[in-house]
């Protein structure tokens, strides 16, 4: 494909970043966005996590998650050049922890599968986690420093992007061109005049949990609950993700005293907060780092993780001009860098990079 002008559906990190790296290889660029904050990076917690997120059986992923957090520090220092905004990279590392005899035998079985890979996955004793971190609970049985997994902050990344791109972020969905018969359709363009418009443009389909209905592509909405605590800063250093219990949660702790604390998983598309749910995630929360009972409870935020049935994204062309870069799922921060470099490239030069083989659209049939 040789495409000299670019339209991005979808304002999300994944398409603001696409946008941007293709804006900076020359090609004009315009991306249409539902508006506002509805996507998931604003509920995201930025955790960079390669290590954290290793799954059994999901290698091809994360060979994609590795090669995306190596591009994290130039793409944010580029950003921050760029816009004169801070986006909260943080290489300090990530404490993996285990409260319980059990937790922390289910916490050794992943530490070794993800050190197999290669991962970087140090083991401590409880002394020398408490040395890194004062604020861990004495009941702590064990944990383990991942040094490679950093942490940024999502919404500082969007707004820096947004900033980047200026005028060309155009507010207004683009609807399914089925969306006829579906009566909260808006009225707004339909995607196939998008295409149709000016033949020889790539259009890029990065719209979140919003791709299914556009594409047919099996990308479905998977809820997640985030809470924002406010404290003195300092409380904690690193990123704690940790097992409580049987309780699986992290605290993401940010340089001005807030944390995030998440997330829950379910396969739902409703934005309601139990408030059981909150009291889990703060019960595993503070059953981790006691002093967390002290801060102001701030935010409670729901949004939807974009997942494919193999929950790994879905990156690349279409047919007729179109390419999609959806589904990252719990990953579409750590995979931002990646992303946009590649799917850049391919706008830019038709020329798919070898990387990008294991995510085709085409693999869902
Ligand atoms: C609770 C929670 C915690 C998370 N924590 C992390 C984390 O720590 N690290 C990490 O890497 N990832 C994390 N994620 C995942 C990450 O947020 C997502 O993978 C990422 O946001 C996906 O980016 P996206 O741009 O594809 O989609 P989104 O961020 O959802 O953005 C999609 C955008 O497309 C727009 N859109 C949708 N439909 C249309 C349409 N028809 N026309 C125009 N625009 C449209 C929406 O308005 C939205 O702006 C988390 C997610 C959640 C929910």
């Amino acid at each position: 494909m040789s495409a000299t002008e670019v339209v991005v559906v979808g304002g999300g990190i994944i398409g603001l970043s696409i946008a941007w790296r293709c804006r900076q290889r020359g090609l004009a660029v315009t991306v249409h966005d539902g508006g506002g904050d509805d996507g998931a990076w604003y509920a995201a917690a930025g955790m960079l996590a390669p290590a954290g997120e290793a799954g059994f059986g999901q290698e091809a992923l994360t060979g994609l998650l590795v090669d995306s957090a190596a591009r994290w520090p130039e793409f944010a220092a580029e950003l921050e050049r760029e816009t004169g905004i801070g986006v909260g990279y943080d290489s300090v590392g990530t404490l993996s922890v285990a409260l319980t005899g059990d937790d922390l035998a289910e916490a050794r079985r992943l530490w070794a599968y993800r050190r197999e890979l290669g991962l970087g996955v140090d083991p401590l004793l409880p002394s020398a986690l408490r040395e890194r971190e004062p604020g861990l609970s004495p009941r702590v049985r064990g944990g383990a420093h991942a040094p490679d997994d950093c942490q940024v902050d999502p919404r500082r990344v969007v707004a820096a992007l947004r900033a980047a791109l200026g005028p060309a972020v155009l507010r207004g969905r683009i609807e399914a061109d089925s969306a006829g018969s579906d009566p909260s359709a808006g009225g707004g363009t339909r995607l196939a005049e998008l295409v149709a418009a000016r033949p020889g443009r790539a259009v890029v389909i990065a719209a979140g949990a919003g791709t299914a209905a556009l594409t047919g592509l099996p990308v479905r909405p998977v809820k997640g609950l985030v809470l924002r605590l406010r404290g003195a800063p300092g409380l904690l250093r690193h990123v704690v993700n940790g097992w409580a219990d049987g309780r699986h949660v992290y605290l993401v702790p940010r340089a001005d005293g807030e944390v995030v604390v998440g997330a829950t998983q379910e396969e739902r598309a409703d934005s309601t907060v139990s408030a059981g749910q909150v009291l889990e995630l703060l019960r595993a929360a503070t059953d981790l780092v006691p002093e967390l009972g002290e801060c102001e409870l701030v935010e409670t935020v729901v949004r939807h993780r974009p997942a494919t049935p193999d929950n790994a994204p879905v990156l690349g062309a279409v047919g007729g001009g179109v390419l999609v870069a959806a589904g990252h799922h719990r990953n579409g921060v750590l995979l931002a860098p990646v992303t946009a470099d590649l799917i850049a490239e391919l706008v830019a030069t038709g020329k798919s990079a070898p990387l990008l083989e294991a995510f085709a659209p085409g693999r869902f049939g």
